[in-house]
C-alpha cells in the first residue's frame, strides 16, 4: 500500500494536478481519484488526452478560465463545487499543472472549508517542469542558478503588470514566468532596465510535454519579437536564467550524421 489519504468519501472534495497535458505525467493518485470521482470540474488547460481517462459514468464539467475567453467567474465555481458535495458527491476539481501554482487553488479550498466540506489536494507536475524536461535541461544549476522563481506576469487588456523587477533581475536565478505571452515586452524590458544582461537566454515552451509542443530560444531582448513570431496560441511558459543556457548552446550542436540516415 502506498503512503497517503486513498480514501475518498461521498461528499468530499479533491484539488487534483492534471499536470502539463501529457496523461503519463498525471500521478497514479490522480488517476486513482479520477476513476472514482462522481462528478469533475475541470479548467480549459486540462490536456484531452486526460480527460479521456474519466469514466463515462462520470459527470464532467468545463468551468473554462483561458484568459480573454468566456469563463465562469471563479465565485460561480466555488459554488459549484461547494453545491456538488453538499449533494452528497465525490468531487474533483481538475486543474492544469499543480493546483498550488497560478491555479487559484485557496479560493476553492476556502470555500470548501468555510461550508464545513472536507478537502483536500493530490499535486500535479507543474509546467516549468515539464518545460526543462522537454528542453532536456536543468532549472537550478550548482553554484550558477541557485534560485528558482515562479512569477506571473499575467495582464488584463495590455495593462501593465504588477511585478517586481528589480527583485527579480537576478543572474544566479532562474525566472519561471506564467502567463507571461502577452506582457513579452515588458518582461524584457523591466527586466533589462533592472540590470539583466540583454543577452540572457531566455527559452520559450509552448504546450510543454504534448505532441504539439514547440519550443524557441533566444535573448532576454528578442524575447517580445519571439513571443509574437514563434508561438501559437497554445499555454507557454517563459524560463529566462543561466540554467537556459544549455538549451541555446544544443541547438548549436550539429545534427548527428545518423540523424540523417534513410532521408
Ligand atoms: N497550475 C498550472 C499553471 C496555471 S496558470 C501549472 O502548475 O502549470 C496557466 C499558465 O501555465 C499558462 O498561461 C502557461 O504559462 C502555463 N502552462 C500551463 N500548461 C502549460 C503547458 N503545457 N506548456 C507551457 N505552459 C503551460
Amino acid at each position: 500500500m502506498t503512503g497517503g489519504d486513498q480514501t475518498f468519501a461521498p461528499g468530499t472534495v479533491w484539488l487534483v494536478g492534471a499536470g502539463p497535458g501529457d496523461p503519463e505525467l498525471l500521478t497514479r493518485k490522480a488517476e486513482r481519484l479520477l476513476r472514482r470521482a462522481d462528478i469533475v470540474f475541470y479548467d480549459a488547460l486540462v490536456g484531452a488526452d486526460v480527460l479521456d481517462l474519466i469514466g463515462p459514468e462520470v459527470e464532467f464539467i468545463s468551468v473554462g478560465k483561458r484568459s480573454g475567453r468566456h469563463s465562469k467567474d471563479q465565485r460561480t465555481i466555488d459554488a459549484l463545487i461547494v453545491e456538488a458535495a453538499r449533494a452528497g458527491k465525490r468531487v474533483v476539481r481538475l486543474k492544469g499543472g499543480d493546483p498550488s501554482i497560478f491555479g487559484r487553488a485557496n479560493e476553492e479550498l476556502e470555500a470548501c472549508r468555510s461550508a464545513g466540506i472536507p478537502v483536500s489536494v493530490c499535486p500535479g507536475v507543474t509546467a516549468a517542469s515539464a518545460a526543462a524536461a522537454d528542453l532536456g535541461l536543468s532549472l537550478t544549476l550548482r553554484g550558477l542558478a541557485r534560485r528558482l522563481t515562479f512569477v506571473t506576469a499575467h495582464t488584463s487588456k495590455g495593462a501593465v503588470p504588477d511585478v517586481d523587477w528589480t527583485a527579480l533581475a537576478d543572474p544566479q536565478a532562474t525566472l519561471a514566468v506564467y502567463m507571461g505571452k502577452a506582457a513579452a515586452a515588458h518582461i524584457s524590458a523591466g527586466l533589462i532596465e533592472a540590470g539583466l544582461a540583454p543577452d540572457t537566454t531566455v527559452a520559450l515552451m509552448e504546450n510543454a510535454s504534448l505532441p504539439d509542443r514547440r519550443s524557441f530560444v533566444t535573448r532576454l531582448d528578442l524575447l517580445p519579437l519571439a513571443a509574437k513570431s514563434a508561438l501559437d496560441d497554445g499555454p507557454a511558459v517563459i524560463l529566462i536564467g543561466e540554467a537556459l543556457r544549455g538549451a541555446a548552446m544544443m541547438r548549436e550542436m550539429p545534427v548527428p550524421a545518423a540523424a540523417h540516415a534513410g532521408e
